[in-house]
């Protein structure tokens, strides 16, 4: 079967191969592939500066945002044949830590998870794949166009989850957040807060393409003026940062009321400086009983909650992020940046929506 393969580490190496089919072990599915989205970190993988090949193998199958449809389900398991379902990205370390022993592989202590199609084990950019049947997650058939979407909602909900649980130190009823960045982290983010009930504002840098439509149709605010408009008009309770970009993430430390709580979601290279006043950072901090959390990846509940939240947001809106479908022989394209693209994905001859 065809596979987009890399050498990790290896600029250039990307590209369509042919790999051995895949036989689904006792608590297997086997699953044909619909879609798979492309983020920052697969084209960090593909131009050589991430990711890891499995044990004794020179070439990684990338792909870690999934969706297929059930082949074949083991007597006996919760699935069945057709049913679409969404791989899960990580797995725990063999040690386990007591996080990853705890189900909590999200938040793993040694760094010896592994990742589908990031870190030694085989992405989801395959004809067919099989997934253990406790890391697949079964969506309503009717997100089929869509439910690509659903490894970076896992990301959103793990973040707003991090924030409530930040919050809940202490009396907490947040009325409004700032979302910086309108890729498809910050307007997932933005769905999941206006889900929660917030008021939410979105800061980006462009004035045209689909974002800030995308952002008015959730009723909530974009602001393209810069950090300290958006902050001026939002005063927020939160920030989801979903660009990494420095000046940003110590913007939003700054900006946000008194018990303000700030979780950061991007990454950046590192070696980039900047010049801060720590002095006046740290002020902000304590005097305001302020909360900074990183986050990333997400665990069964996680997807779970995304599950939910894509079954429950405007279908519309959510095929509107999916900018760009091109077939699995054409990924040159997928992996470019183009202007207006919001998340772009590969297609497989199987799964045509
Ligand atoms: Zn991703
Ligand atoms: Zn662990």
């Amino acid at each position: 079967m065809r596979a987009l393969t890399v050498v990790p580490r290896q600029a250039h190496s990307l590209e369509v191969t042919d790999v051995d089919d895949v036989e689904p072990g006792p608590d297997e599915l086997l699953v044909d592939a619909v879609a798979v989205g492309v983020c920052g970190t697969d084209r960090e993988i593909a131009t050589g500066d991430y990711g890891w090949a499995p044990p004794g193998r020179d070439r990684l199958v990338i792909g870690h945002e999934s969706l297929g449809e059930v082949r074949y389900a083991p007597d006996g398991s919760d699935f069945a044949a057709g049913d679409l379902v969404v791989g899960v990205v990580r797995r725990p370390d063999p040690v386990p830590c007591g996080a990853c022993a705890h189900g909590q592989f999200d938040m793993c202590r040694n760094g010896r998870y592994t990742e589908r199609g990031i870190k030694q084990i085989d992405g989801y950019a395959s004809e067919r794949w099989t997934v253990e049947t406790q890391y697949a997650v079964r969506l309503d058939r009717g997100l089929r166009d869509v439910g690509v979407l659903m490894e970076p909602t896992t990301v959103v909900a793990k973040a707003w989850d991090q924030v409530q649980r930040v919050g809940e130190r202490a009396w907490f009823e947040p009325r409004t957040a700032l979302v910086t960045g309108a890729g498809p982290i910050g307007l997932l983010a933005a769905l999941l807060g206006v889900q929660r009930g917030l008021e939410v504002h979105v800061l980006d840098r462009v004035t045209d393409g689909p974002k800030p439509q995308l952002v008015a149709d959730l009723d909530a605010t974009y602001h393209h003026d810069g950090l300290e408009d958006a902050v001026a008009a939002a005063q927020p309770d939160i920030v989801i940062e979903a660009t990494g970009v420095g000046a940003l993430v110590f913007g939003a430390i700054a900006a946000t009321a008194s018990f303000g709580i700030t979780c950061l979601t991007g990454v950046s290279p590192a070696g980039r400086r900047l010049t801060i006043d720590a002095g006046q950072l740290n002020r902000e901090l304590v005097l305001e009983n302020d909360a900074v959390v990183g986050s990333v990846n997400a665990n069964l509940d996680h997807y779970r909650a995304a599950a939910d939240a894509l079954a429950r947001a405007d279908h519309d809106w959510l095929a509107r992020l999916v900018t760009r479908r091109v077939p699995l022989e054409r990924y040159a394209e997928a992996f470019e940046r183009r202007d207006d693209d919001v998340k772009v994905v590969l297609t497989f001859d199987g799964g045509a929506p």
